[in-house]
């Protein structure tokens, strides 16, 4: 389709789909939002790596067409004040896979967070943060190379359904007496806000099977169920039960229960199979510092997912080089996890690991995996010789600390050592 602001890049063609299959060409164009703040300094850095990789992975023969797209300040500089133009949804809608920086979420009322109305309009449900640790990487754990999991948090329901009254409302009284005289609910004191936590079998279950797809997919062996179902038991509870039933008739050659495991096979997974198992929200952070091998693919709900997510990243180097994604059924927008931290703009000082790290699941997600591999080495190498944002430096001992785009340059220079 024709776009106002938009320029198409002079090479490249679409990502499309059959029978639900992706189909990436050599010359992908893939599009990228900016990002505001930091979002210059880190995405120019990361471009600059990711075209690298492809080019040295696949001598020339792969390439990406990058298009821009806009919103945040950018956008609003650029199409009259709008922050988040319908046009973007437009070109996610056409073109499929992109990246973008952080964006900000102007201070005022009525505003929705652009990260949030992104991820609704498009539908984006399971939001997905792979925490690992790389070689070199400060970190509070005595073994930070035994946490290796991949979230998938739900996207679209509980918390971010956003559905709450409050206290002193007419809506709120009237939900109150409801709750009362119909429901016979009647343990909460006068005057309560009052939030609905809709949590669906629909919702529940696409996003269970997008990590158990990612499991088979990736050759992971254990999907964990992570919810508070003990306390809510038709909303968490129902999550995990549904988790359950959705491996069981979906993918009964590939995965097995924790429950049929310990009945049928004497406590060991047999060969092949992937487990589905299931622990309580609370506990689950206290196992992610005590035995963090026993979790692999974690599917969790909301709520859940938001802290669990930032506590994760803490163990292996913090939100600054976590990475993230927010995928539907085709399109996929992968994102820098913190946020566009003002005091830092166009210093060239800043951390790109996170943007860097989304761009490497990026290039995973087209199969790419080479030219994925490629920067994760290169970037382990550079770390290795303490070569670091002010970020890293402050941590490490003996570190040289560089800025973002000559911290950009070692990674491509190294790319020829690994
Ligand atoms: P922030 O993540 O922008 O910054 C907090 C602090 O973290 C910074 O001052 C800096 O010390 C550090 N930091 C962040 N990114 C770093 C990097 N790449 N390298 C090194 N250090 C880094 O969080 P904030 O200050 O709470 O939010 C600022 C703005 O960002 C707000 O407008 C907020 O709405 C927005 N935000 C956007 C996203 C997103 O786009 N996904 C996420 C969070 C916050």
């Amino acid at each position: 389709m024709a776009y106002e602001k938009i320029t198409l890049p002079d090479t490249g063609e679409k990502i499309t789909f059959a029978n639900g299959n992706m189909q990436v060409p050599d010359n992908p164009i893939l599009l990228f939002i900016e990002g505001d703040g930091i979002g210059y300094d880190i995405m120019t850095a990361s471009k600059r790596i990711w075209d690298a990789a492809v080019d040295k992975a696949y001598g020339g023969r792969r390439r990406v067409s990058w298009m821009e797209v806009y919103a945040g300040e950018k956008a609003a500089g650029i199409y009259d004040g709008n922050y988040m133009p319908d046009e973007t949804f437009a070109a996610f809608r056409e073109y499929k896979v992109g990246i973008k920086g952080p964006l900000t979420t102007p201070v005022g009322g009525g505003f929705r967070s652009l990260n949030v109305t992104l991820r609704q309009v498009l539908d984006l449900y399971s939001c997905v943060r792979p925490v690992r640790w790389y070689n070199g990487v400060p970190s509070p754990l005595k073994r930070p190379q035994d946490v290796d999991v991949v979230i998938f948090r739900e996207n679209t329901e509980d918390t971010y359904a956003g559905i709450e009254y409050e206290s002193g409302t007419a809506e709120n009284k009237k939900l109150a007496e409801f709750l009362k005289s119909e429901l016979g609910a009647t343990n909460f004191f006068p005057d309560a806000g009052l939030g609905i936590k809709p949590i669906s079998p629909f919702g529940s279950k696409r996003l269970i099977r997008a990590a158990i797809k990612y499991a088979i997919e990736r050759g992971r062996s254990i999907v964990t169920l992570v919810h508070k179902g003990n306390i809510q038991k038709f909303t968490e509870g129902a999550f995990q039960k549904w988790g359950y039933e959705l491996a069981r008739e979906e993918f009964p050659e590939r995965t097995i229960s924790w429950d049929d495991v310990a009945a049928n096979h004497g406590g060991d997974v047999p060969n092949g199979k992937i487990l589905i198992q299931d622990t309580i929200a609370d506990i689950m952070f206290q196992k992610m510092l005590l035995r963090p091998r026993e979790h692999d693919v974690i599917a969790t709900t909301n709520l859940n997912g938001d802290y669990l997510s930032d506590a994760l990243a803490a163990e292996v180097g913090g939100v600054g080089i976590a990475p993230g994604a927010n995928i539907g059924d085709e399109i996929a927008l992968f994102e820098a996890t913190h946020g566009t931290a003002p005091k830092y703009t166009n210093k060239d000082m800043v951390n790109p690991g996170s943007l860097l790290f989304s761009g490497v699941m990026m290039l995973e997600h087209l199969d790419w995996f080479e030219a994925a591999d490629l920067i994760s080495k290169a970037y382990e190498l550079t770390i290795d010789q303490r070569c670091v944002t002010y970020d890293f430096a402050r941590q490490m001992e003996n570190a040289t600390k560089v800025a973002t785009s000559e911290f950009a340059t070692r990674i491509i220079e190294n790319m020829d050592a690994v």
